[in-house]
């Protein structure tokens, strides 16, 4: 078993997770994975770094697929026997003039956005070894997303108590509310995007709380974070950032120094703690 310190980042075949393995395989000092859904685009993005002069490693992911999340979880078991740095970037949005129903697009969304990050974190979080750090990439989005939410689901979203199941039941009654065209009577927002990003910043409080709960002395630090608006063939070319700008927030909080008690929990953009 392999010693050397192991990052691995979703959805990094292209736009800002490809970013963070950029930056990651300069400044991470381990060994740093690109995965992809598609092992086609993802060894094409390991070649492309390889001409950088940036050696990261590949292995596919697909957060929609149970097995190929299973399989990753084995194969970091076995080789390093675990992991120290969890980057949740993978995402999908459809495109605002999309004419798809949008409860297809409700359905299709939360899948990867909150069900696919949430299995990929019940699968790998128990791997984390002490002092690692865990970035769930979500959107200041979930924050507009939140304030367009009734006031009592934003009193749920904003729970210091919320569990877990809680959460998925909630999401799962968005999926099924836009079903029956009653989500806006519900107190939903008009957002399937926007709700599964509630999800994740959700999430990820939840899951600071249990590592303070269950793994107290292991100073695992997780948060949530914003890129920013970024050029990617999610935002398009007018947004304001580049990749690597954009993979800025999320490489600071990889990276945050063993002897850092914070950010935890947080949601944070332009390295900065949000409030939610
Ligand atoms: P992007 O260019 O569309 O890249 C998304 C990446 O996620 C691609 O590598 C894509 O792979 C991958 N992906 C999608 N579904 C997947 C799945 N089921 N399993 C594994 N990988 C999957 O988007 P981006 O702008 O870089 O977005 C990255 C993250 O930042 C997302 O979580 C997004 O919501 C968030 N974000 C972006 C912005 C922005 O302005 N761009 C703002 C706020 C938050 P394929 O190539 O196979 O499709």
């Amino acid at each position: 078993m392999s010693n050397v310190p192991v990052a691995v980042v979703t959805g990094s075949n292209k736009g800002i997770g490809f970013a963070i393995v950029r930056a990651l395989c300069k400044q991470f000092p381990g060994d740093v994975y690109l995965t992809a859904r598609d092992p086609g685009r993802g060894q094409e993005a390991v070649a492309k770094l390889q001409e950088e002069g940036l050696h990261a490693l590949f292995h596919q992911l697909d957060i929609d697929d149970l097995q190929s999340i299973r399989a990753l979880r084995d194969f970091l078991k076995e080789k390093y026997g675990g992991l120290n740095v969890l980057v949740n970037n993978a995402g999908i949005a459809f495109k605002v003039h999309d004419t798809t129903p949008f409860a297809v697009q409700a359905e299709v969304t939360l899948k990867t956005n909150f069900f696919g990050t949430r299995n990929v974190c019940t699968e790998l979080l128990p791997l984390v070894k002490p002092y690692g750090r865990v970035v769930n990439v979500s959107s200041m989005v979930s924050s507009s997303a939140l304030g367009g939410c009734s006031r009592e689901l934003q009193q749920k979203f904003r729970s210091n108590t919320i569990t877990e199941d809680e959460l998925v039941e909630l999401m799962t009654k968005f999926v099924e509310d836009t079903k029956k065209s009653v989500h806006e009577k519900e107190g939903w927002p008009n957002t399937a995007y926007g709700v599964s990003k509630i999800g994740v910043t959700v999430l990820s409080r939840i899951q600071a709380r249990m590592l303070n709960e269950k793994r107290k002395g292991d100073h695992i630090l997780l948060n949530a974070c914003c890129p920013g608006w970024v050029r990617t063939d999610m935002a398009g070319p007018k947004a304001t950032k580049s990749p690597d700008e954009g993979a800025e927030t999320p490489v600071y909080l990889a990276l945050l120094p063993s002897d850092a008690d914070g950010p935890h929990g947080q949601f944070l953009s332009n390295k900065t703690v949000r409030t939610w």
